[in-house]
């Protein structure tokens, strides 16, 4: 996934920015605490496909 992405993908919900979790291939939203899965290098920035993070997982 190119890293340029990340320049104009914003949160859908908070409009805030998001981290890259390469390992996990996700785009994290610090403040709400959503991942968005990247699937085939496409990301998907929908509230509805989101995994929330429990409270245990640490976000970088
Ligand atoms: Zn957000």
């Amino acid at each position: 996934m190119d890293a340029k992405f990340l320049d104009i993908l914003v949160c859908p919900v908070c409009k805030g920015p998001l981290v890259y979790d390469k390992a996990r291939q996700e785009l994290i939203c610090k403040g709400d605490r959503l991942a968005y899965p990247i699937r085939d290098g496409i990301p998907m920035m929908l509230e509805t496909e989101a995994r929330e993070l429990p409270p245990e997982e640490e976000v970088k």
